[in-house]
């Protein structure tokens, strides 16, 4: 197998070479097409978030084609298309485990964190947490969907039904996902970028948003919610600003940077804030029934494998537009 691995954060990942994994018990062996490049991996490579697996394969936006089975597999066909999410496996037992929180478990395995994930052309990965996906889609267009698209989804289905008007903060590859996913359901997306980045802007306005703006500024109306996937704590305040009594502010990132001191007065009025964690095998069976019928497109850049570090440099420096894909 080809996979590019990272032995420290801080370090470029390096091409490696060795003899394919062999599926053990309950696990299948996938042959990659396509990996997402999720932000989370940027946070992993750069050392943000604590204690990964070293050294890891990093990557949780995984297409392939199932190429063998491990003993007790019996739900998939060799040849069958499957996605692998970020949610690698789960204890089973805790509280959150048994109570349809299973995002929130006490001893999660997450992909490409803890167990070597897409960044290869072929990888293992517990048979219970791989979807099968026919959607009838290119498998490069599909890749960002297993985890911009899952949270993106669960971000905003943690808005609430009533919010009509919804505010977007940082508008990358969950962002136009989850436009496509609110206009479908009839509400209207407000887009926040970076102050001054109009090619951001003129994407948002393209995939739906019905105004796009720098995030310094007030949208033009109230809005009933937020959802903010930048990592940068200074939004938090600005998106409570922007909703109304009884509005919700999302935050939808693995990481961000501090939460700024603010007036309780932002927080008056019954305004929620909260985070989203990972997801639950049931968000990803949702999104991907939801999906075709939006239907989902997605706006990607392809790179080849060995050139994962330029993604990655693509992504930190804000010069993509919609998604980074490797192609093994
Ligand atoms: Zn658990
Ligand atoms: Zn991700």
């Amino acid at each position: 197998m080809r996979a590019m691995i990272l032995e420290k954060p801080g370090v470029p990942l390096q091409l490696l070479k060795k003899p394919d994994p062999i599926p053990g018990p309950g696990q299948v062996l996938v042959k990659i097409s396509a990996c997402g490049v999720c932000r989370t991996d940027l946070h992993v490579v750069d050392g943000d978030l604590p204690e990964p697996k070293l050294p890891i394969i990093p990557g949780h936006e995984i297409v392939g084609r199932v190429a063998g089975l491990g003993e007790g597999v019996d739900h998939f066909k060799l040849g069958e298309r499957v996605g692998i999410p970020w949610l690698g496996s789960t204890c089973g037992r805790c509280s959150y485990c048994k109570s349809g929180t299973e995002n929130l478990c006490d001893e999660p395995g997450f992909t490409g964190y803890q167990i070597d994930g897409g960044y290869a052309d072929i990888t293992v990965a517990d048979a219970r947490f791989c979807f099968p996906i026919s959607a009838d889609y290119p498998d490069a267009e599909l890749a960002p969907w297993l985890c911009a698209g899952l949270i993106g989804y669960r971000s905003l289905s943690m808005v609430g039904k009533k919010s009509g008007r919804i505010g977007i903060y940082g508008f990358g590859a969950a962002a136009h996902i989850v436009t496509q996913v609110a206009r479908y359901q009839n509400r209207e997306v407000y887009a926040f970028t970076s102050p001054g980045d109009r090619a951001a802007q003129e994407f948002a306005l393209e995939m739906g948003a019905i105004w796009a703006g720098d995030s310094d500024r007030a949208p033009p109306d109230e809005l009933d919610a937020a959802i903010i996937f930048a990592p940068v704590g200074s939004l938090v305040p600005a998106a409570l600003r922007s909703v109304r009594k009884g509005g919700v502010v999302v935050c939808g990132g693995i990481h961000m940077s501090d939460i700024p001191g603010f007036p309780y007065q932002l927080r008056w009025g019954e305004r929620v804030l909260r985070s989203v964690a990972n997801l639950t095998r049931q968000d990803a069976k949702d999104f991907l029934e939801l999906a075709p019928r939006v239907p989902i497109r997605t706006r990607i850049e392809e790179f080849a494998l060995e050139d994962a570090n330029l993604a990655l440099e693509a992504l930190r420096s804000g010069n993509l537009t919609g998604a980074a894909v490797l192609i093994p």
